[in-house]
């Protein structure tokens, strides 16, 4: 008798055909904790009772229990009966369903979290702000403010501040100070340019002083 088979399985005789009668055979129970599940099977029909291969025996069994919904294992704990194994399949696949449906949720929770929404009354605080510190179309936000002075201000995120402005006032820079800057700039470059002659002498003066000083160091040595 094998080894194998005499501790996955439970050897004992076991009824078999219409008239009962007693045959050797093994009982499968299912290995699952708090199941009671127990089915008799013939196998004495092709042992020759002497030295049969255990694993051959074993694979016999497993391959009838199986054809019947079980799902046989290598040690008696393992076995489960057609009920318990559908059970645990169910539950495989459910886990695995469960885990690709957290995958793609968990990004879209971060998002939430982290996008704050504008409620009316930050719609209202803004507007009133803009209203107080932007001029007009023209000449845009009055001296010394911007989006992001405003955002800062009010605690607000700036991309609010741009919206609101761009909804009901104009562009964040205005025309007229656009031009004052250029205005601006144009005078700076012609002061620079002003100074061009100067730097010509400037530059013609440095070089009769070098000249001399070479001169002079000459005498010197
Ligand atoms: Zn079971």
């Amino acid at each position: 008798m094998s080894n194998v088979v005499s501790t996955v399985f439970e050897h004992t005789s076991v009824p078999y055909g219409e008239d009962g009668r007693l045959v050797r055979g093994i009982i499968a129970r299912c290995g699952a904790p708090n199941c009671e599940t127990a089915v008799p099977l013939p196998v004495n029909l092709m042992a020759n009772g002497r030295g049969m291969d255990g694993n051959i025996e074993w694979q016999f069994i497993a391959r009838k229990l199986e054809q019947k919904g079980w799902r046989i294992g290598k040690s008696a704990t393992a076995h489960r009966c057609p009920k318990c194994f559908s059970a645990a399949k169910f539950a495989a696949i459910r886990r695995s369903g469960e885990k690709s449906v957290n995958k793609t949720e968990q990004p879209l929770q971060v998002v939430r979290e982290n996008a704050k929404v504008m409620t009316r009354e930050d719609r209202r605080i803004i507007f009133e702000k803009l209203n107080d510190v932007y001029i007009d179309g023209k000449i845009g936000y009055g001296r010394g403010w911007t989006d992001e002075k405003v955002a800062n201000d009010l605690g607000v995120p700036r991309a609010w501040v741009k919206l609101l402005r761009e909804e009901n006032f104009g562009d964040e820079v205005g025309n007229e100070d656009i031009r004052e800057q250029a205005a601006e700039a144009q005078a700076a470059l012609a002061e620079i340019r002003k100074l061009e002659p100067d730097m010509r002498r400037l530059l013609a003066l440095a070089d009769k002083v070098e000249k001399s000083l070479a001169e002079i160091q000459k005498v010197l040595k």
